[in-house]
């Protein structure tokens, strides 16, 4: 499986890193290798000083496409989850400088906790979900989906006209404003409608 991340997909959040509105969605990898499942915990990496939490929605994609039309795109997905898209961020903004890619600041071993999926139906509105990171018990991140520059199903158009999706794959669909450092025995909790999804112990 991969995962599929989308960069720069709220307005106050392109703000906030002082980036360039994006005309079509930016996305990266992240390999296997990266996730996080069932509350385990991160591990601080040696080679940076300036880890950033991303809260995110995720979406699973369920069955095999590629160039996939956006009309058609909401079959892909059954299931919405949440993650942490963790960035090293003293990495990333030397990349973004030299204008060298991703992989190194994004892309490290445990750099996607992932939480459980819920199926989208039981949403009334997959376009008016609630989610929220703590930090210490202290809300840091606060997000809609109402907010989404790309839609979902724009975001699954757009990536599959390059590379096939496949079932499993997951796709983290982008931070709202509030990123920020993390430090050695912090407690990340991630919430959709209230509802604790995800806990991750930074070691
Ligand atoms: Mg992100």
């Amino acid at each position: 499986m991969k995962i599929i991340c989308i960069g720069y997909n709220y307005k106050e959040h392109v703000k906030e890193t002082k980036a360039v509105m994006p005309a079509e969605p930016l996305f990266f990898l992240k390999p296997e290798t990266s996730l996080i499942l069932n509350n385990r915990p991160f591990f601080y990496p040696d080679f940076s000083n300036n880890i950033h939490y991303e809260v995110e929605i995720l979406l699973r994609i369920c069955k095999v496409g590629k160039n996939i039309q956006e009309k058609f795109a909401n079959s892909y997905f059954k299931e919405i989850g949440i993650g942490i898209d963790i960035t090293a961020r003293d990495l990333q903004e030397e990349c973004i400088k030299k204008g060298l890619p991703w992989e190194k600041c994004k892309s490290f071993e445990g750099s996607a906790p992932v939480s459980d999926f819920i199926k989208k139906d039981e949403f009334k509105n997959i376009y008016d979900i609630n989610f929220h990171l703590n930090i210490n018990g202290k809300t840091v991140q606060k997000g809609n989906t109402n907010d989404l520059i790309f839609s979902f199903e724009k975001i699954i158009s757009h990536v599959s006209k390059f590379m096939t999706l496949k079932i499993g794959d997951i796709i983290f669909t982008g931070t709202p404003f509030g990123i920020g450092p993390l430090k050695l025995g912090d407690k990340i909790e991630a919430f959709i409608e209230g509802n604790k999804m995800l806990g991750c112990m930074v070691k």
